[in-house]
């Protein structure tokens, strides 16, 4: 049977929701976005019109293992064959944890940007998610978790994320941690990993918005913390957040930044390893929104 003969009131374009199935995202508008701009913009619309925002975690089925956008006037894009593609290459690239590179083929990137954007979803880059700020590139959201996971066995256990953006390191992240906690300074953002990850049904993973130079204390220590943005250096409320062995990623410097690995030995002893150079958006001290 044709795809007109099953579904006759489809209307092209299709919209991405309509392709992957997640239709309680198109009854809300969420997600319907078009440039970085009107991104943020309808994010804001919506949160201006919503009602109270229920508490972090929201989760009860898993998602659809069909993950197509297929665009009019443009070659079908299969994503999950381009994200194993994707996969593949970036353990050309050197990354051998079989668990992150499942991480990395669960979880569909191009549900974290706009339509506009999703067909480069899969592509080694970074991209804009707006207010300035990026998602960031697959092989170094990958090479960072397997430098966190190095020697664990099994699952990582409680996780931090600095520097949450649009969600999609989170959800990678939630795929190898029993759980997760991401916080975003920028309410925009906040509210959009908030619409993303909605839909993709992720229980060990909660969002908060605030400034992550301060951590989590509440939800202290911490077995990795992973910072998506780059300071001058590894603020100190986050050294004193990891647990005993527990072990901290993160870009720093400034126009020449550089991965530091910190593993925290003994209660007041902290040895660090400065390793490839790498490009992060800064980190910034406070809240915005
Ligand atoms: N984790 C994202 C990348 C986000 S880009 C991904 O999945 O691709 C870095 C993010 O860090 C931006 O959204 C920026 O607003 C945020 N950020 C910068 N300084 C911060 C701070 N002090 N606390 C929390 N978030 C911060």
């Amino acid at each position: 049977m044709s795809e007109s003969e099953s579904q006759p009131k489809k209307r092209f374009p299709l919209t991405l929701d309509f392709v992957t199935g997640l239709s309680g995202r198109s009854k809300t508008g969420a997600h319907r976005t078009h440039s970085t701009q009107t991104a943020t913009r309808n994010v804001n619309e919506r949160s201006a019109n919503a009602r109270p925002l229920p508490p972090p975690t929201i989760v009860s089925k898993p998602p659809s293992p069909a993950w197509v956008v297929d665009r009019p006037g443009h070659a079908p894009l299969v994503s999950e064959a381009v994200r194993k593609a994707m996969v593949r290459r970036i353990a050309q690239q050197g990354i051998k944890d079989a668990a992150v590179l499942a991480a990395m083929e669960n979880v569909p990137r191009h549900f974290f940007l706009e339509p506009a954007l999703a067909s480069q979803a899969y592509v080694d880059t970074a991209l804009p998610i707006g207010y300035h700020q990026t998602i960031s590139k697959p092989s170094i959201v990958a090479r960072m978790i397997e430098l966190l996971r190095e020697g664990v066995d099994g699952k990582l256990g409680r996780v931090l994320e600095i520097g949450t953006g649009c969600g999609y390191q989170a959800a990678v992240l939630a795929q190898v941690a029993g759980e997760v906690y991401s916080i975003e300074r920028m309410r925009p953002l906040h509210e959009l990993a908030r619409s993303n990850l909605r839909a993709l049904y992720i229980p060990n993973l909660r969002l908060h918005y605030g400034d992550g130079m301060l951590g989590l204390p509440q939800c202290a220590p911490f077995d990795g913390i992973i910072l998506a943005a780059a300071g001058l250096d590894v603020p100190q409320a986050l050294l004193d957040q990891m647990a005993l062995g527990g072990r901290l990623i993160a870009p720093v410097g400034q126009r020449s930044q550089r991965l530091k690995l910190v593993v925290r030995i003994k209660p007041h002893e902290w040895v660090a390893d400065l390793l490839e150079p790498c490009h992060f958006v800064p980190m910034r001290p406070g809240t915005f929104g």
